[in-house]
């Protein structure tokens, strides 16, 4: 391994989600084919991709259809099952390794590797049982947050309890995940000042290049909108990168991560997630970066040099949810503001609090795009 994989060969891209399709539009750019492995047949990626495998990803059918095509695989979801994903690395690439997507898909793994290195952390434990859980919470004085430890994403998989006491119907909850999960995660509800996030991304031959740090609004544990660059403290960015690059040279990381952070009112930062692929944070990269995250991945995981992540301008990347679409989504509206870039991912079915695209507002100032982007976003609600 550890060869150049040039335009003309394949890459296989596993889900098929907004992250694939994106991914899967950079690499045809590039003069890559693209083959999607989607357990859904019309899935936003598999309409754009050379070619699609449709079929669950525990079917070694489906495995051995994929990697028969494909040169150089990646993912565009950590929640995939990791004997699949093992499967697929005996036959060719996979970037990231899975051993380090195993880390990344489950909180008990990722939060107990961070906290063994002294990477900064919320307080936490694994929980078994509702009376761990309710003894974490007596003992803590603030709020807690309990999280699943596979399968969550956008605030699903997550209840926050109050610092008062534990309802009824919440202890149910609880009892139900961990009959379904045997295990969650509880964590202190830090008092947050803001969240950001570093991307970057890191080659073979160990070269690290970051994106430029950004800022995360979120609502309801969704992310709303992505301000570039972040207006942060100097100190805060440069720490926020140097431990992006610490956790990726300590996984000899290749490929694309995307690292969340946490700032609380003393400053102090602590790592929240991380993410092994392209991530919602990084969309603005499409239209103000020179590279975008999606390209920057592709060159990572074929081993091309990697892409200058400089922006060329301020930008705010702003989600919209199915929730718009109850009323006329009103895509008029967007497409015609100056400088502000629609992108929709073609999903067929708008639900409540699923992504269905998202708009950047472009300025030369970041208070700018902010203003921008708010005025629009509160004449399509
Ligand atoms: P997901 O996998 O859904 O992104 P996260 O753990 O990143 O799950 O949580 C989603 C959001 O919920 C975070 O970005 C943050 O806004 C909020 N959140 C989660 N955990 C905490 C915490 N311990 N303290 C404060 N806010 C939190
Ligand atoms: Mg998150």
């Amino acid at each position: 391994m550890g060869e150049l994989i040039l335009p003309g060969k394949t890459i296989g891209i596993i889900g098929g989600g907004q992250l694939g399709k994106m991914l899967s539009v950079a690499a045809q750019t590039l003069g890559y084919r693209v083959i999607v492995w989607s357990e859904e047949s019309d899935c936003p990626a598999c309409n754009v991709a050379t070619s699609t495998v449709v079929g669950s990803f525990s079917d070694q059918r489906a495995l051995n259809q994929f990697v028969e095509v494909v040169d150089v695989a990646t993912v565009e979801t950590e929640h995939i099952p990791i004997t699949t994903l093992r499967n697929v690395s005996k036959f060719i690439p996979l970037y990231p390794d899975p051993e380090v997507i195993a880390i990344a898909q489950n909180r008990r793994n990722e939060k107990g590797w961070l906290a063994e290195r002294n990477f900064p952390v919320a307080p936490f434990l694994n929980v078994w049982s509702v009376e761990e859980v309710i003894n974490f919470h007596q003992k803590t004085a603030d709020e807690v947050v309990v999280k699943t430890i596979t399968g969550g994403y956008d605030g699903k998989g997550q209840m926050r309890l109050s610092a008062k006491k534990i309802t009824e119907k919440e202890i149910v909850q609880i009892q139900e995940w961990l009959k379904r999960y045997d295990e969650l995660v509880i964590e202190t509800w830090l008092q947050i000042k803001g969240e950001f996030s570093v991307i970057a991304a890191r080659n073979k031959r160990g070269s690290f290049v970051p994106f430029p740090v950004v800022e995360n609004e979120h609502k309801d544990h969704i992310l709303h909108r992505t301000i570039a660059p972040a207006r942060l403290d100097k100190k805060i960015v440069d720490k926020a990168i140097s431990l992006t690059k610490e956790i990726m040279e300590q996984m000899d990381y290749v490929g694309l991560l995307c690292v969340e952070f946490f700032q609380d009112q003393n400053g102090e930062v602590y790592i929240n997630e991380l993410a092994p692929r392209p991530h919602n944070s990084g969309h603005y990269t499409l239209d103000i970066a020179v590279t975008s995250q999606f390209e920057q991945t592709i060159r990572a995981i074929t081993g091309l040099p990697l892409g200058d992540t400089r922006i060329l301008s301020s930008g705010v990347m702003v989600n919209l949810l199915g929730d718009l679409w109850e009323k006329d989504f009103q895509v008029e509206k967007i497409l015609s503001e100056s400088s502000t870039k629609l992108h929709l991912y073609g999903k067929k079915e708008a639900r409540p609090k699923r992504k269905m695209g998202h708009f950047t507002t472009i300025a030369n100032t970041v208070d700018l795009a902010i203003e921008k982007a708010e005025k629009l976003y509160k004449s399509l609600s």
